[in-house]
């Protein structure tokens, strides 16, 4: 019986292509095909990425409202800005390490840039121009320190409206717990705007205290009463009562005193 002839080319090539490469077409093709996927790919990615570290934020920012807390409880006032005296070290972030078991990098959002990371011993001063060896001038979160009234007056004195901008001052010292009327209301700290400038304060009204929008034109803000929320920046410091009470212990809105990176009164 006479089989059937079955004709067999080596194993791993095909007939009549033996020998033959891609032409440039087919080539450009692919390059085409891979650069669409790319193109397709890789914003997805970034977001997924930025997603990512601002879900990271947002665990910081419960970790710090939770210190402010139990940081309160213990002391019966806020932390303060900065010291009056001296070098005037900025000192909420020393207060508060205390009560994140020494974690240095809750003070870190991952989407501010890398000169914000704070290693947790270096004392902090108010910008990276006044820096010296072993001070630390950038950061990546501020403290609501003065509230709508960045003020310096004490002849008469002007009480403070936020959470305390002097530390160990005669006059104007640490704000006590029950000067916070709304504390579910209350900003504390948030993202900044990173800039090197007083990076460690926030302001509704100064460009360079501002809160941050790195997080989808957002930040991530912490509250009085321990919580932590996402909030658009631009309602952040819009001028509107709801949103500017918000900033002041006493939960008024001190329309008189609204600025607009005006000079100090
Ligand atoms: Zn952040």
């Amino acid at each position: 019986m006479q089989g059937r002839v079955i004709s067999r080319t080596p194993a791993g090539s095909f007939p009549g292509r033996v020998g033959r490469g891609f032409t440039l077409i087919e080539l450009l093709v692919v390059v085409a095909i891979i650069a669409l996927l790319l193109a397709v790919l890789l914003p997805a990615l970034a977001r997924a990425r930025e997603q990512a570290k601002q879900a990271a934020c947002g665990v910081n920012t419960h970790q710090m409202a939770l210190a402010l807390s139990m940081y309160t409880v213990d002391n019966n006032y806020y932390p303060g800005h900065h010291l009056t005296f001296g070098r005037g070290d900025i000192l909420w972030p020393v207060r508060l390490m205390r009560y994140t078991k020494k974690q240095h990098r809750t003070f870190w959002c991952p989407s501010a840039p890398p000169d914000t990371y704070w290693n947790g011993v270096d004392r902090i001063v108010h910008s990276v121009t006044s820096a010296g060896p072993d001070e630390f001038g950038s950061f990546a979160y501020g403290y609501n320190d003065w509230g709508v009234r960045e003020t310096y007056a004490f002849d008469p004195p002007m009480l403070n409206l936020g959470l305390g901008g002097h530390i160990n001052h005669p006059i104007d010292g640490e704000v006590k717990v029950d000067r916070v009327k709304r504390p579910s209301e209350m900003i504390a700290i948030a993202d900044n705007e990173s800039d090197g400038m007083w990076d460690t304060a926030l302001d509704p009204y100064e460009e360079y205290e501002a809160p941050g929008d790195r997080h989808h034109k957002g930040a991530n803000v912490v509250f009085c009463d321990s919580h932590a929320k996402w909030y658009l920046k631009d309602r952040l410091i819009e001028r509107k009562i709801g949103m500017r009470q918000r900033w002041n212990n006493d939960f008024e809105a001190h329309e008189d005193l609204w600025l607009d990176g005006g000079p100090i009164p």
